[in-house]
């Protein structure tokens, strides 16, 4: 192969005067002299006509097989060794030289019309072998044309050769076009393959001769069956039975071995008539006989290159159509199994309304029966599809009867309510007509995803955001006005310290606020989002680092660790929960108490129970269930605060697996209760693992 991957034949390329190019003109020229000598032993002498042909095999071949440049010195010596065979074998002067004149003459002309009409082909000048029946069309007209002319020089009586009668000419002619068609169509099928497969010649090979299972069996049946009509009888015309084997090895055998049994066939079919014994030699005229056995050979090789290269175009058709169809099988199982797999509903409706294709999540999502019309499905004025005002779809209002009729429905949310999902759910529905040939019925696709819990967070975000903006914006205003109330009495005249300083202290108070709101989003964002990185963690110990920093606080709380409380959970994160817990515990107790806090713990399977118990205001019950919700205060106003604490423990518990509540203390204060993994192996002091 060249640069660009295209085949190049072997001889493209020989430089002349390089030692390949001498290799190939020399053998080229020894061939010839061979295929004259084998056909100076059939030479009639009166006629100074030879019967058989091999030098105009080997001629075609030799001019297709080397480019044009190099017809400067082959066509001289192809004529050559046509000169020196008839000079070696007792030709006059006259005869050597007519034979110098006509001998290159068809060789010539069959090449040189095969690359007109046939330029693709090797030796038409491409590269390609013969594959179809339209080359092998051409090849043949190259040669009929080719040996028409050679043989329309011989006969117009130009050279001082004796002159043929019309069997003789007949003879002649048919015996240019049997050797030119023969190596023409042989040489085209094997020399193109072999020198574009030269590294995988044995492949080659087998695909020749042992293509399939069993050919080889079929190819002895073959030549069995031949050799057996090639030793009946003298003179039975047998050459009708041969032509059933040909046909026969040419619907089972590859081109090329088909058509070499034909050869071959033809070829001993003429060599019997030239002995004269069975065949064409019950013809008493001898030019006849031999014209007949090489007609009938002609026909053999055409019949046979017919015959296998239609199998053979066929067999290669079949081989696509069932490649063609394996692949769209495995696209189409590709594309099921994806469907399959997706979240998302997808059905495909028929014009009638009934499901070309539904996949699972299409069937789970609401669960309906398939095929029951809306109504029945949704019975009731509670249940159907509703569109964002809250009104129910009429059957012909829903996105799929519209795609049917043609209308396209963008991706929508709808409320739908069934029968088995009658909380309703919000589902986003895109519905598109399918584009159908006319006349066909038509057809719909429509998909559908459940977003209730997307638009449930998109809603929580939204009004998150609000309550962030508005209560950062409270003591903004705050701080805002008593600045602007100080500038005024500076505008007035003079200001004491004690007008000013309760009014920088409320300022102070204003923008403290905000900072410990600001604080508390960036903790609520960290617990909601940061990795989580688990260790066996000593829980006591952490507890005893937030409790030694909150008993220096002005109420000086009491507060008891549980010692030897130990779970597996993110250090940070935790240490954050128990923070807000016990910093909870101390803020929330009624003025003059002295808080008191406990912390203890206790198994519950595989995690552990953690009660933060004070003996505070409690949180009214009405609440209990709200307090862990963004923004969510129990006791506004004396007490400071964002109500983001617990929202932020919450996330952190849950994170870890657990959950968190409070429970009343029998009036006496609350318990905040919550779980998270217990330690997974032993401490190495030996110590239980809890309490
Ligand atoms: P914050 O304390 O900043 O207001 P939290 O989310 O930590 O926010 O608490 C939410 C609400 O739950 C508090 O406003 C308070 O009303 C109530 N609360 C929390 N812990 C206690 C407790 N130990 N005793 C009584 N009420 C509590």
């Amino acid at each position: 192969m060249d640069v660009s991957g295209r085949e190049v034949p072997a001889d493209v390329g020989a430089r002349p005067g390089t030692t390949r190019e001498f290799a190939r003109v020399g053998g080229w020229f020894l061939a010839a002299v061979g295929g004259g000598v084998l056909g100076r032993l059939t030479l009639i002498e009166d006629l100074q006509v030879v019967l058989v042909s091999p030098f105009t095999a080997i001629g075609v071949l030799w001019l297709a097989s080397s480019p044009r440049r190099s017809w400067w010195w082959d066509v001289p010596l192809l004529a050559l060794a046509q000169g020196l065979v008839l000079a070696a074998t007792g030709a006059d002067a006259a005869q050597v030289w007519s034979a110098v004149l006509i001998a290159p003459i068809q060789p010539v002309a069959v090449v040189l019309l095969l690359r007109r009409l046939a330029p693709h082909l090797w030796g038409g000048g491409g590269w390609e072998p013969l594959r179809t029946i339209h080359d092998l069309l051409m090849v043949l007209l190259a040669c009929v044309l080719g040996t028409t002319i050679s043989t329309g020089v011989r006969a117009i009586g130009l050279f001082p050769l004796p002159e043929l009668d019309a069997t003789g000419l007949a003879m002649v002619w048919i015996r240019g076009v049997c050797w030119a068609t023969s190596a023409g169509v042989l040489g085209l099928l094997i020399i193109p393959e072999l020198l574009r497969r030269r590294g995988d010649r044995t492949a080659l090979l087998r695909e020749w001769f042992a293509g399939r299972p069993g050919v080889v069996g079929e190819t002895a049946l073959v030549l069995g069956a031949t050799t057996l009509l090639y030793s009946t009888g003298s003179r039975l015309p047998v050459s009708f039975a041969v032509m059933l084997v040909t046909v026969w090895a040419a619907l089972r055998l590859s081109p090329v071995a088909a058509t070499l049994h034909a050869l071959v066939s033809g070829t001993v079919a003429l060599f019997l008539t030239l002995q004269d014994v069975r065949f064409f030699s019950y013809s008493t005229d001898r030019l006849e006989a031999v014209a007949l056995a090489q007609g009938f050979t002609i026909v053999l090789v055409l019949t046979a290159a017919v015959i296998s290269l239609l199998t053979a175009s066929r067999e290669q058709e079949m081989l696509r159509a069932n490649a063609a169809e394996q692949a769209s099988q495995e696209k189409a199982e590709l594309l099921d199994a994806a469907i399959a797999r997706l979240e998302e509903g997808v059905v495909v409706l028929h014009e009638d309304g009934s499901d070309l294709l539904r996949n699972p999540a299409g069937r789970a999502l609401l669960e309906l029966e398939p095929g029951l019309p809306y109504d029945e499905a949704m019975p009731g004025p509670e249940f159907g599809i509703f569109d964002e005002r809250g009104r129910r779809l009429e059957v012909s209002e829903l996105p799929h009867a519209r795609a049917l009729t043609g209308i396209a429905t963008p991706a929508t949310d709808f409320v739908v309510r069934a029968p088995k999902r009658p909380q309703g759910m919000i589902l986003q529905i895109t519905a598109t007509p399918l584009a159908t040939r006319s006349g066909e019925p038509r057809r719909a696709v429509v998909n559908f995803r459940d977003v209730t819990a997307e638009r449930q967070e998109r809603d929580a975000l939204a009004s998150f955001a609000g309550v962030v903006a508005h209560d950062l914006n409270n003591p903004l205003m705050v701080a805002n006005g008593w600045a602007m109330a100080l500038r005024e009495q500076f505008l007035r005249g003079e200001v004491t310290a004690e007008q000013a300083l309760p009014m920088l202290d409320r300022v102070d108070h204003a923008t403290t606020h905000m900072q410990e709101f600001i604080s508390d989003l960036l903790s609520y964002t960290v617990a909601r989002d940061q990795q989580l990185s688990l260790e066996d963690l000593d829980l006591s110990a952490i507890a005893e680092e937030v409790a030694a920093f909150r008993r220096e606080s002005d109420s000086r709380p009491e507060i008891d660790i549980q010692p030897g409380m130990r779970v597996h959970a993110d250090a940070t994160l935790v240490r954050q929960v128990i923070d807000n817990l016990i910093s909870n515990a101390t803020k929330y107790v009624a003025p003059g108490v002295r808080p008191q806090v406990r912390v203890e713990a206790h198994d519950k399977s595989d995690m552990l129970e953690i009660r933060v118990i004070d003996n505070g205001i409690g949180v009214p019950a009405t609440m209990r269930g709200r307090i862990f919700d963004n923004f969510q205060r129990a006791h506004e106003g004396s007490y400071n605060g964002t109500g983001l604490g617990l929202s932020i423990c919450r996330r952190i518990v849950e994170r870890h697996g657990g959950n968190i509540a409070v429970e009343d203390d029998h009036g006496h204060g609350s318990q905040f209760v919550l779980t998270l993994p217990r330690m997974r192996t032993a401490p190495e002091d030996g110590s239980p693992l809890t309490p």
